[in-house]
């Protein structure tokens, strides 16, 4: 089944027309600065050159035209007509407490994702921006949404509660929600099948590494524990964003630089983590790089990066009781040998063993093994695939079409 997966941001419109059988691209690109006075539009089609364009494009809606335009282009061959795309699959980040799946779209669906814009400010807004835009460019076609934060529904109550007063829970939906669950899922889902382990029994710990970082711990299947949580602003220390800090650091700027709440936001989502410890860069690459022309502070950045990792894993081996695979994904996990190396350093005491030829060996987009055949745990690189989850997902629910699985 053909189907168009959307993922929109404030300025942004990223799709994948994606051929759910053969688990095939056949396009994907992104229009970017939408609003600005030219937006740049890319288009990627396998075996052919990179297309790029600027044009003004003021709202989702004129951007989500301009990709149909250019699937429906006859020298581009990709379809004849908007019926040729089955399904839209939506990239939704925030669904609450609400939805534990993926969900054909209606009025009350996008009530609650209305009712989610709290939770995710910067996110959930866009997504529902892009959702109408589409529906409006795509009408008859159903439209599935797909979250962030569904795959972590299995959360027990003991990982996902805070230590704050229970009514702010109750009043407020104050909880760990954790995100990135498409890619958690993918990644894991792979493993098992490329292992054959008995997935009841298996205990697996993905890695995302990316420009947004999460770390979780998957049981049977299902994850019990993840670093991210209220917000996709905790856990690890990330490209921009600051990860876990102890709350009274915030007081403490409030009194002594006297910073209103704007600033504090801004400060921990944009001026932090790895741009901020380093001074110099939010990007690993730009970091390594810097790091190896001897700056002590890009370095540290590094360092804390993989201390990190350590610390999340090592607490979720204890949280599973072992752990049979770890598996490192995203930007960062698929195409740093060096900082997969730092992480899991040191870990033999406890059974994690990295092979340092089979990882300085793996290639990018490719699945390696790069555990010694000594490790008790296996380690993989699994290149993520975020948009096949939504993309299969939205043509399951649309093939069911009428049949609602939200609860
Ligand atoms: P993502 O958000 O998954 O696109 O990942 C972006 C991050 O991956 C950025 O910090 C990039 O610097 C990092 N990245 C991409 N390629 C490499 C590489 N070869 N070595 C180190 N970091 C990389």
């Amino acid at each position: 089944m053909l189907v168009l997966v959307i993922n929109c941001g404030s300025s942004s419109v990223k799709y994948n027309l994606i051929e759910t059988d053969q688990e095939r691209d056949v396009c994907k690109g992104i229009v970017e600065r939408i609003g600005a006075v030219t937006s740049i539009i890319k288009h990627d089609q396998p075996g052919k050159p990179l297309i790029k364009d600027a044009k003004v494009i003021t709202t989702h809606s004129e951007a989500l035209q301009a990709i149909l335009d250019f699937l429906l282009n006859e020298k581009n061959q990709i379809i004849s007509s908007p019926s040729d795309i089955r399904a839209v699959g939506h990239r939704v980040v925030h669904g609450g407490e609400m939805f534990k799946d993926s969900v054909l779209i209606d009025d009350v669906v996008k009530d609650a994702i209305e009712q989610a814009f709290d939770l995710a400010p910067l996110h959930n807004p866009p997504n529902l921006k892009g959702i109408e835009a589409a529906q409006e460019r795509l009408p008859g076609i159903p439209h599935v949404a797909v979250f962030d934060t569904a795959f972590h529904h299995s959360l027990p109550d003991r990982a996902y509660l805070y230590g704050i007063p229970n009514r702010l829970y109750r009043r407020h939906k104050i909880r760990k929600y954790g995100f990135h669950g498409t890619s958690h899922y993918y990644v894991s889902r792979k493993y098992y099948s490329l292992s054959g382990i008995n997935r009841e029994k298996s205990r697996v710990i993905t890695c995302h590494l990316g420009n947004g970082a999460s770390i979780a711990a998957i049981k049977g299947g299902e994850s019990i524990d993840t670093s991210m949580g209220f917000t996709p602003l905790s856990g690890m220390v990330m490209g921009t964003r600051s990860g876990d800090l102890d709350p009274s650091i915030l007081f403490y700027l409030v009194e002594k630089e006297e910073l209103q709440l704007n600033s504090l936001h801004s400060m921990l989502n944009r001026h932090s983590g790895l741009l901020g410890l380093s001074g110099y860069a939010a990007d690993m690459r730009d970091l390594i790089e810097e790091a190896k022309n001897g700056d002590r502070r890009c370095q540290q950045a590094i360092d804390v990066f993989c201390y990190n990792v350590k610390k999340f894993v090592s607490t979720y081996i204890g949280v599973l009781n072992g752990c049979d695979a770890i598996l490192f994904t995203a930007g960062i996990g698929e195409n740093s040998p060096m900082i997969r190396e730092k992480s899991l350093e040191g870990m033999d005491g406890i059974g994690v063993e990295i092979d340092p030829e089979r990882n300085r060996g793996a290639k990018p987009g490719e699945i390696t093994k790069i555990s010694t055949d000594a490790s008790k745990t296996e380690i993989y690189v699994i290149p993520t695939n975020e948009e096949l989850v939504i993309a299969i997902d939205a043509a399951k629910i649309a093939s069911a079409s009428g049949q609602s699985p939200w609860i």
